[in-house]
């Protein structure tokens, strides 16, 4: 499972943030996943919950922003709504899809103190 690597990857991330900034303990980390990443928010949902732990991550709520999947078609300029993977133009067919927005993974911020 792809989420639960990233999970531990976006931990140690947020460990070694915190450290830094002298925060002993999170109590919020926002999440934002575009629907282009091929991750599933549920997935890694269920991983930051099973995965953290020690005083730092005690308490910690996870807010997962969805992003959906937006781009543009190159051949007629149509606005396209992606969906995971699924890229074609629905006005003319082309695949010459450019994605604009969905592609995003990353901590919008998190809280502690
Ligand atoms: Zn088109």
């Amino acid at each position: 499972m792809h989420e639960l690597s990233l999970t531990t990857e976006l931990l140690k991330l947020l460990e070694h943030d915190a450290q830094q900034k002298g925060i002993k303990r999170i109590r919020k980390v926002k999440l934002v996943i575009g629907a282009m990443t091929s991750v599933l928010p549920s997935a890694l949902e269920f991983s930051f919950y099973a995965l953290k732990e020690g005083p730092l991550f005690e308490g910690a709520q996870l807010e997962i922003e969805e992003r959906p999947g937006r781009g543009h078609c190159q051949d007629c300029l149509a606005e396209v709504v992606l969906d995971n993977w699924c890229i074609m133009c629905p006005s003319c067919g082309s695949r010459r899809v450019s994605i604009d927005q969905g592609r995003e993974l990353y901590i919008d911020f998190y809280e502690g103190e």
